[in-house]
């Protein structure tokens, strides 16, 4: 599932630095987590579900 596959690329570049970012050009969504690794998957979430439904390639 593309979903997953995101979240899974999501966590090895986050897993270090316990941060994320995530920014959707198509509408300005802006995802940021810094120190709070417990929020970084609700985030993403959202991030993925909202409108746009943003394909990997952005991430
Ligand atoms: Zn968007």
């Amino acid at each position: 599932m593309l979903a997953e596959r995101i979240r899974q690329a999501f966590t090895r570049l986050t897993t270090p630095m316990q941060t994320a970012t995530y920014k959707c050009h198509k509408c300005g969504l802006s995802v940021k987590i810094t120190n709070y690794p417990d929020r970084i998957e609700p985030l993403l979430d959202l991030a993925l579900t909202h409108r746009c439904k943003p394909p990997a390639k952005t991430l």
